[in-house]
């Protein structure tokens, strides 16, 4: 597999926000988002076997892996690796773009399906069907540029009756939309989403890679 990197942090987004585990960036991605903030790892990475991989996991000794990238669905691989961690008792969470079949993935690994909003310029990408395969424990991510974002993905977690399917997260593009607005919008429409923060950049910064 072609990886971008593999370290140890603090989860930053999801219901697992704040918790330890072993991150695991794939190399690559099929989409060009607008605000992307992981644009080196389009091409930029080094092959690992899976054995190399699970070598690496089993040093940091931590239940919760996190596979992201780039997109890792764009690596036939990943599947592989995914049943592996599992196998070996590992907690999965797999971030995805939303434009890919999450329905070929194991069924216990938790899916944070990104759905891309048109701020980004990729929601005429989006695989709808995946919507079909959500079960309770996986979480649809929205990530939201401006207030015409928001009325987006109300509509969309409205019509497809999100919150009943799954956790359902929705947050602010970094450094472009004020997370007050975005709290604002939700509690006056009284939308039952969780407002996330991407914490780990209130940590250590927007712009610093490996955390
Ligand atoms: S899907 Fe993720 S990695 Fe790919 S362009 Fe969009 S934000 Fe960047």
């Amino acid at each position: 597999m072609k990886i971008n990197e593999i370290f140890k942090s603090i989860q930053g987004e999801t219901t697992y926000q704040g918790l330890p585990a072993v991150f695991i960036r794939t190399t690559g991605c099929n989409l060009r988002c607008s605000w992307c903030d992981t644009t080196y790892a389009y091409s930029e990475g080094n092959e690992y076997s899976i054995e190399d991989i699970l070598k690496i996991t089993d040093k940091y000794s931590c239940k919760d892996i996190v596979i992201t990238g780039g997109e890792p669905l764009t690596q036939d691989e990943t599947l592989l690796l995914i049943d592996r961690l599992i196998t070996l008792g590992y907690t999965v969470l797999l971030e995805t773009n939303g434009s890919l079949d999450i329905s070929i993935v194991h069924p216990d690994t938790i899916r944070i399906l990104d759905i891309k909003c048109p701020g980004s310029g990729m929601a005429e990408n989006m695989m709808w069907d995946n919507i079909k395969s959500l079960k309770p424990h996986d979480e649809v991510k929205f990530v939201v540029s401006d207030y015409n974002d928001y009325i987006w993905a109300k509509s969309v977690i409205e019509s497809y009756n999100l919150v009943n399917l799954c956790h359902v997260l929705v947050m602010p593009v970094f450094g472009r939309l004020d997370p007050k607005a975005l709290a604002g919008w939700i509690i006056n429409d009284n939308l039952d989403v969780r407002l996330q923060l991407q914490i780990h950049k209130y940590i250590w910064g927007p712009d610093t890679r490996g955390v």
